[in-house]
């Protein structure tokens, strides 16, 4: 389907790459390239990871690259910050103002004064990011890994010496999904095609989530769990399996430490005391358990709405314990260890090695976070700013990140962005963080320049992404500017001639050149399972440690604990009356980004809570009702879809959003304008993002809202 009518593929030169920046990335697309600019995209059938899948986010990325909001040039601010008043600039200037503005920092100050700032890692600018950091000196990574991806990696590394990431590529006969939704989103590279193939050979599915997602509705069995309350559903299966002796004998005799405590801890777990808690059927419960231990291999797709919960900690262990007594850990189809390819290491690239104290030096240290955090997480690294605790933090420089609408507690962030000496961010079009920075810097993205995907993932894979098309008017790769800031603020040799030195190095231990590895699309790591059973798991133990002795070092119990109320009720507030409030993703949109790409925004154009039709009636509330949303924090404003799919002590709402339907800037409808910064989880600085005691009420008709034009119908989009 040409993405531009009035353009011809006749002419076309077709280009095979990996769709990149819309989200985490990874199907391999055939782009045709005519005059320049792109013309058609494909889908590849036998794509590595994507097998022939496409989704809106990438046909939409040609009007994203072509937008009339695009910024095209650096701009520096000549009002008061915020105030909207910038003046256009040339690449020199603005590349020596942040090197000024952050060694003046650096200098008054100290390196670690200044944070880099990374949102979801889309490239190997993330990684590039974190060696500029380095580079400077600073061991002040900023990133929201507290609430996505870090707690399950820091957790596997702790557990069983290695993040265990779902294996959809090898056959497996169950699968468990957990706080996740891949049919509607593609969570860290992991792909509904797998998983439909899975399911066409006939693996069953469980799943656990709020929501009656597609995935639930082609479920064996769903459980529809009380937001907030999966470390005590995890105990239970645990319990069930080590009750009904289900556990795989073997694996747990030989590598397994604990194993004796966590069957006693687990007793009080039972399907029946948790069912009430979380919201769900004891019998269910025990199906679940059932089927994810005896149906094996079986692999646990795992979201990070686990992570989005002070509690995460537990939740993660308990899975990760569930997975060892089980038997599905680092085995083809279960959850496993993936290996490398031959490419230049994190450590080696990131220049660990320049900040030799950084765990000591970390702004979260103080806080006796997890060992092995290596972003700080965002509730501290604000609070630094405001508070100068542990020590001040005077600059920022921001890629890639729309911190002010996807932080918990807006206002917070507000505060401190306006509190900072300087601030330079990076991005493709103004949204409200650019707004508050001093300077501006454009840049290119999707298809717009050389880079290597799923570096860093843990997936065991690197995938070729070769630049189509040139960026427009002045835009510049993060990469670019990264190395060119390097090279002002730290030793010149640390940094590379250009893109293709810095993407060779990457590649120099496999032998191959980019121009080489675009050739050949992708690399793989070697592929062998059961690595234990020649070395040991990398734990000191040399075994899972089921019972994690080092834990009492941080305080905390050796196994995972799950509070429980004596009446068997949540105890986060739907007892007394409240409603509980938790989000998802959108298929349309990445977090906060592409809200102004009109051919998304159509789809879903406008922010959008689901409630049960009975609650909704409760409380008055109509089908496409404004809505507001009240938390002890605050309140956000959205419009009402009544659906069955979603439980009835419970209002899911859309978060990200920042714009109205006519692309004018209004916060009023997002989600963080609900949540608190503070009280954070104990173990990795977690703010509490999923199962907020909220109430609801109708908005009344005559206020100000900005409506959308000629319409009050309700997109269900969600699941697409
Ligand atoms: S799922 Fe992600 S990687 Fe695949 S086409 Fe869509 S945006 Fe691109």
């Amino acid at each position: 389907m040409p993405l531009d009518a009035s353009r011809s593929t006749i002419d076309a030169t077709w280009h095979r790459t990996h769709c990149s920046r819309m989200d985490h990335g990874g199907c391999t697309l055939d782009i045709a390239v005519s005059s320049g600019c792109i013309v058609d995209m494909r889908p590849v059938a036998d794509g590595i990871l994507s097998r022939g899948h496409i989704c809106s986010k990438a046909m939409a990325s040609v009007e994203k690259l072509t937008s009339t909001r695009r910024l095209l040039t650096p701009l520096q601010r000549v009002g008061k910050r915020g105030e909207g008043r910038w003046k256009p600039i040339f690449w020199p200037e603005a590349l020596d103002t942040i090197a000024f503005s952050l060694k003046r920092i650096r200098h008054q100050w100290g390196a670690r004064s200044v944070v880099f700032c990374q949102g979801m890692p889309k490239g190997l600018e993330h990684f590039l990011l974190i060696r500029l950091a380095h580079a400077f000196g600073s061991p002040n990574i900023a990133a929201v890994q507290d609430v996505c991806h870090a707690p399950r990696e820091v957790c596997g590394l702790h557990t069983c010496g290695f993040f265990p990431v779902v294996d959809l590529r090898h056959q497996s006969r169950s699968i468990l999904i957990w706080g996740a939704n891949p049919f509607a989103t593609n969570e860290e590279g992991v792909f509904s095609s797998l998983l439909r193939k899975q399911m066409q050979n006939g693996c069953r599915i469980a799943v656990v989530d709020p929501c009656r997602t597609k995935a639930a509705e082609q479920a064996d069995v769903f459980l529809q769990i009380r937001p907030g309350t999966d470390a005590a559903l995890a105990l239970a299966l645990l319990h069930v399996v080590l009750t009904e002796k289900r556990y795989d004998e073997a694996f747990v005799r030989d590598w397994t430490k604990g194993f004796d405590d966590l069957q006693l801890h687990c007793e009080p777990y039972t399907p029946e005391r948790v069912a009430r808690h979380c919201g769900i059927d004891a019998d269910a419960i025990r199906s679940c358990a059932r089927l994810y231990a005896m149906q094996k291999p079986s692999a646990l797709l795992w979201g990070n709405a686990i992570e989005q919960h002070p509690a995460s900690w537990h939740t993660i262990r308990a899975l990760i314990c569930l997975m060892a007594v089980c038997g599905n850990l680092d085995v083809a189809g279960g959850n496993v260890h993936a290996l490398e390819p031959p490419v230049m290491g994190l450590g080696s690239f990131v220049r660990s090695d320049l900040v030799p104290d950084k765990v000591r030096e970390m702004i979260h240290a103080s806080y006796d976070v997890i060992p092995r955090m290596m972003t700080v997480p965002s509730a501290y690294w604000r609070k630094a700013v405001l508070d100068s605790v542990p020590y001040p933090v005077r600059g920022a420089y921001i890629q890639c990140a729309n911190p002010l609408v996807g932080y918990a507690e807006m206002q917070m962030t507000r505060k401190a962005l306006l509190a900072l000496d300087f601030l330079a961010v990076s991005d493709v079009v103004m949204t409200p963080t650019t707004e508050l920075a001093d300077i501006v810097l454009p840049a290119a993205t999707q298809f717009e320049f050389d880079d290597i995907g799923h570096y860093g993932l843990g997936h065991g894979m690197v995938l070729a992404r070769p630049k189509i098309i040139d960026p427009p008017g002045a835009c510049k790769p993060d990469l670019w500017m990264l190395n060119e800031i390097g090279k002002r603020v730290s030793a010149p040799d640390l940094w590379f001639h250009d893109i293709r030195d810095m993407l060779d190095t990457v590649l120099e231990p496999s032998g191959l050149r980019y121009t080489e590895f675009v050739k050949k699309g992708y690399l793989e790591g070697e592929w062998i399972e059961r690595k234990y059973l020649t070395e040991g798991f990398r734990t000191r133990s040399k075994k899972v440690d089921l019972r994690l002795d080092s834990a009492r070092k941080w305080g905390l119990d050796p196994l995972p604990q799950a509070d429980i109320p004596k009446d068997g009720m949540s105890d986060t507030g739907s007892q007394k009356g409240m409603l509980l409030l938790t989000s998802a993703k959108s298929p349309y949109y990445l977090h906060s980004s592409y809200r102004w790409i009109d051919r998304l925004h159509q789809k879903e154009p406008l922010p959008v809570c689901r409630i049960h039709p009975d609650t909704a009636n409760a409380a008055g509330i109509a089908q496409g009702d404004r809505v507001r949303i009240t938390t002890s924090a605050g309140s956000f404003i959205q419009w009402a879809e009544l659906t069955e799919t979603i439980r009835t002590d419970v209002v899911l709402a859309a978060s990200g959003w920042w714009m109205t339907t006519n692309g004018h800037t209004d916060l009023s409808a997002n989600y963080n304008q609900a949540t608190s910064a503070f009280p954070v989880g104990k173990t990795f600085g977690t703010p509490m993002l999923k199962g907020i005691p909220c109430f609801i009420e109708k908005v009344s008709d005559d206020s100000d809202a900005e409506m959308p034009v000629g319409s009050r119908a309700i997109h269900r989009s969600f699941d697409a």
